[in-house]
């Protein structure tokens, strides 16, 4: 985190969100980085938020409402089953712990009621799985829930359930990486780089560097193709989203990622 702080600009959601509204303007030279965590893991209570709150930092947490609403036994059992199939099996944050979270500042985020492969489901489970989540969440917290992440693969997601998704929250964070540009990237369609808890140093600064951000260019540009397409005039498609997004992607690498790189 130290380093972290030496090399971004590490905002928290509030100021992510009045950056896309265009109320605020960072002065500060360094790349802006929001920090996001995954599926809702006791650790994400225990050990990642104190160093998050000793640095001054908060971040952004995705949870699973009903991995939140198991415990012991049973709890690890859905990790294994829906979060990830992979020994040791790891225990949830309780909603009491969200909830707290949420007073010290963090911000909580949803991540789908079940962990749920929201490409492979039936259209008639969005409702649940998106919605009701997002309710269930609210019930903990006390305030709205803005921000939801699909689960799993960078793919797993239909134009229809990526649109109930959007109805309901504001924002939406992917599993696909990428640097995202305010000039025209869309608070619908958020690129985030994934961050393995098992990354040595020399692994996360590089994946900190976004130098291979751009192996992920065809996925964004997929996903764009996906679940925007309808939305955008051709006109706006051709002139506002593909062009310059080549470009300021290939700009900001330029600007931001040599310092970085020098500075390690
Ligand atoms: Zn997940």
């Amino acid at each position: 985190m130290v380093w972290m702080r030496d090399h971004f600009n590490v905002i928290d959601f509030e100021m992510f969100k009045r950056l896309f509204e265009g109320g605020l303007v960072l002065q500060d030279e360094r790349p802006a980085v929001l920090l996001t965590f995954d599926d809702g893991l006791a650790s994400n209570y225990d050990v990642a938020a104190p160093i998050l709150e000793e640095a001054g930092m908060r971040g952004l947490f995705f949870v699973v409402p009903r991995f939140s609403a198991s415990a012991g036994d049973e709890g690890r059992r859905f990790y294994l089953e829906h979060i990830r199939n992979r020994w040791p099996a790891l225990n949830p944050m309780t909603p009491e712990q969200i909830r707290d979270l949420a007073a010290r500042g963090h911000t909580i985020g949803n991540h789908t009621m079940s962990h749920a492969r929201l490409s492979e489901i039936p259209e008639a489970e969005y409702e649940s799985e998106i919605v009701e989540s997002a309710a269930v969440i609210e019930s903990w917290i006390g305030h709205p829930v803005e921000a939801f992440a699909w689960p799993l693969l960078w793919n797993a997601i239909t134009p229809e359930a990526h649109r109930v998704a959007c109805r309901r929250h504001p924002y939406c964070f992917t599993p696909c990486s990428g640097r995202m540009d305010l000039q025209t990237d869309l608070p619908c369609l958020i690129w985030r780089t994934s961050i393995e808890a098992s990354y040595d140093a020399a692994e996360f600064r590089f994946k900190c560097s976004s130098l291979a951000d751009a192996v992920s260019a065809g996925r964004r540009r997929h996903l764009v193709r996906m679940l925007l397409d309808h939305e955008l005039p051709r006109r706006t498609w051709s002139e506002r989203a593909v062009f310059p997004r080549g470009w300021s992607m290939l700009q900001s690498l330029k600007r931001n990622v040599s310092p970085t790189v020098a500075r390690q």
